[in-house]
């Protein structure tokens, strides 16, 4: 039986279209910055989203842990939400990286309000550590692929700018919440001093993710990311499938979100399903009954030939992407209905 996969939208693989770009492009040493194909991939990005200049990286994780590096001293904090993937998925990378501290609030469902920052900005007294940086994540991968209000983030940046402190922005899915709202790249682009966008999710590249910000900011990523270890080569095979992705596999998001929600219902109908989080974008996150652990509903879940995520004891978590087409929600929903 051919598995369906659904745990997560980085499982995608090269469509022989993105792989013929890959195979075309110029390519030379981008540690002497003289690979054509990833200027022009770091550039487009950038001018995209209304940024000077784009670094691209290996991952998502690189390119938050390069941006909080820059913008915090040791001892600073960085205000994020408990589910931020910047401080429950990247290895304690905040710590280990950058010897500063997390503030981490409640939200709703990974989404901070501009008064919940501002009344846990640490006062400025000795105790205390200096408030340096608040991170975002939209849409929310622990939150559901929740989707911020960018009314929310207005206020948020007024409150970063009222404290001298820098936004940055874990915009792994931020396509999934653009094509979603119709709100435009730039109407994010000038609210963010940094921005992460992946290019390996939704977007269907095999590697890759950019950091957006100003010059001087990129200017300083780029020597954190070599000590990171995270300068490269002939980095533009990869960088190829990013352009080729930005030009093609954005708008296709929208299908993304009405299989996912074709998803929900269809779990919904299940007796060991208790709760599913509301779906926006195209990640379906649920709770299952008291006595059923997400180990053994996703191992019962394999002997039908579907791959979810457990994603905490009692939660399950399913991802759809550019390979789960029309023809493989069929298939599940058949799947299901003999579960
Ligand atoms: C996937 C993801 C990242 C980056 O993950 P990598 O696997 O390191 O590319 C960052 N933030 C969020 C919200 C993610 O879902």
């Amino acid at each position: 039986m051919k598995m369906i996969e659904l745990r997560s939208d980085t499982f995608t693989k090269p469509t022989k279209e993105m792989l013929e770009a890959m195979f075309a492009a110029e390519v030379g040493d981008d540690v002497f910055e003289e690979d054509e194909t990833v200027k022009a991939l770091e550039q487009k990005a950038a001018l995209l989203f209304g940024y000077e200049a784009g670094l691209f990286c290996t991952s998502g994780t690189m390119t938050n842990q390069i941006a909080i590096n820059v913008h915090v001293k040791q001892g600073d904090e960085v205000i994020c939400d408990k589910l931020s993937h910047v401080y429950m998925y990247e290895g304690g990378g905040i710590a280990a990286n950058s010897h500063a501290s997390v503030n981490l609030l409640t939200g709703d469902r990974g989404r901070l309000t501009a008064t919940m920052v501002e009344e846990n900005i640490q006062p400025d007294n000795v105790h205390h550590c200096v408030s340096r940086l608040v991170s975002l994540e939209n849409t929310v991968n622990k939150g559901g692929g929740a989707i911020y209000d960018l009314n929310e983030i207005r206020k948020i940046k007024e409150v970063c700018k009222k404290h001298n402190m820098a936004l940055h922005l874990d915009g792994a899915r931020i396509f999934n919440a653009l094509v979603e709202t119709g709100e435009t790249p730039r109407e994010y682009g000038c609210l963010f001093d940094s921005m992460s966008v992946c290019l390996s999710k939704g977007l269907g590249t095999p590697v890759g993710s950019l950091l957006l910000g100003t010059e001087d900011f990129i200017y300083q990523a780029r020597r954190v990311r070599k000590r990171f270890g995270g300068g490269w080569r002939q980095a533009g095979y990869l960088a190829a499938a990013g352009i080729y992705a930005l030009d093609h596999n954005i708008l296709r998001l929208k299908e993304d979100h009405a299989r996912a929600k074709e998803i929900a219902k269809i779990m919904l109908a299940h007796p060991e399903v208790t709760e599913i989080l509301p779906v926006d974008t195209n990640i379906v996150i649920f709770s299952l009954k008291e006595n059923l652990t997400s180990d053994d509903y996703t191992k019962q879940l394999l002997t039908k030939g579907i791959k979810a995520a457990p994603f905490g004891k009692h939660q399950v978590r399913m991802v759809t992407h550019l390979d789960f087409n029309d023809h493989h929600l069929e298939e599940f929903r058949k799947r299901m209905s003999g579960v």
